[in-house]
């Protein structure tokens, strides 16, 4: 007889973008053949049951959490529905400055400007925490559409085939630990060398404050936190890590009109979260905080390093078999 132990699953969208290089994204189809294999392969419980069954010490035997991170919009439009009609609970954790914001999320806004069609200067440079920064990208400056569209599967995972991959990872790395304000006036200092205002495009809009009440608000899912600007909380002075998890907790609790109870870390690995960071985060009034780090939860677990694991666009047979790999580690 294995050990009790419940698996929280990391989604982040769900939706067939035309790029994705985050790998972020889960097709709907996909996702609904997911939600299939969940129900039959173990309980279905939601964060809070989770919590309550780790206070009372009754950890299900084998049960499954199914969370979100950031607070795109197709959480609402298209998981939500998916989840409602298969019965299946599931926690939404927003970053909070995004909700009804005027910009993508970062990394969005990164890939717009450098994976996009836009016009750029033969040599970006740009002012990183004081020190200067040159990205020569040479004949990658212009891109016809069709340069896009041939890049378009590209994602992190690959080698770097131009320049302007280069410099899009450099930038995603460059921006994690900085605070939202450091980050918005480097992104503003790049999107002006590209001469083009960013816009939120219709597939990488952030939620609504309307649908982040109407989730609160739908039986079985609920809201929780995941920083107000998403950076590397870890790398952040202590009193930014604070405002930061106070900021968005307190924004939350205001659009939902809902307590809200729960966090996860932004990128929530290792070193995105150290005791400092936890330690914060009980301090900020949440009773329990998700990590992206695998494994199970087990009945000794730590309420502020919940461990998940992340999941990718697979087939129904791919993620069965991952599943039940999961709960033999
Ligand atoms: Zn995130």
């Amino acid at each position: 007889m294995p050990r009790a132990g419940v698996l929280i699953l990391l989604y982040h969208r769900v939706t067939e973008p035309d790029a994705d290089p985050q790998r972020l994204a889960v097709r709907p189809a996909h996702f609904a053949a997911h939600l299939e294999a969940i129900r039959a392969a173990a309980d279905v419980l939601s964060l809070a049951e989770l919590v309550t069954a780790l206070d009372a010490g009754r950890l299900p035997a084998r049960g499954i959490v199914v969370t979100f991170d950031d607070g795109y919009a197709d959480n609402a439009t298209t998981a939500a529905p998916l989840l409602t009609a298969a019965h299946v609970p599931a926690t939404f954790f927003l970053t909070s400055r995004y909700v009804d914001g005027t910009r993508e999320f970062w990394w969005d806004e990164l890939e717009q400007i450098l994976l996009g069609p836009a016009v750029l200067p033969p040599a970006l440079r740009l002012s990183l925490d004081g020190a200067a920064w040159v990205a020569d990208l040479g004949t990658a400056a212009a891109w016809t559409p069709a340069t896009v569209a041939a890049h378009r599967g590209w994602t992190v995972e690959d080698r770097d085939p131009t320049p302007r991959h280069v410099a899009y990872r450099a930038l995603c790395t460059a921006l994690k630990p900085m605070t939202g304000a450091a980050r918005t006036h480097v992104l503003d200092a790049l999107a002006a060398q590209a001469r083009l205002t960013p816009m939120i495009r219709p597939t990488h809009r952030p939620m609504r404050a309307s649908e982040a009440l109407a989730l609160a608000r739908t039986p079985g899912l609920s809201v929780g936190a995941h920083s107000a600007s998403h950076p590397s909380l870890a790398a952040l002075p202590v009193s930014d890590q604070r405002a930061e998890l106070l900021e968005s907790r307190n924004t939350l609790t205001h659009l939902t009109q809902a307590p809200i109870a729960h966090m996860a870390y932004p990128f929530g690995g290792r070193g995105d979260q150290s005791w400092r960071t936890r330690r914060a985060a009980r301090a900020a009034g949440y009773t329990a905080a998700c990590a992206n780090e695998p494994g199970l939860v087990r009945s000794r677990a730590a309420r502020f390093r919940l461990p998940r694991v992340l999941v990718r666009d697979w087939d129904a047979a791919t993620f069965t078999g991952q599943l039940e790999r999961w709960f033999d580690a």
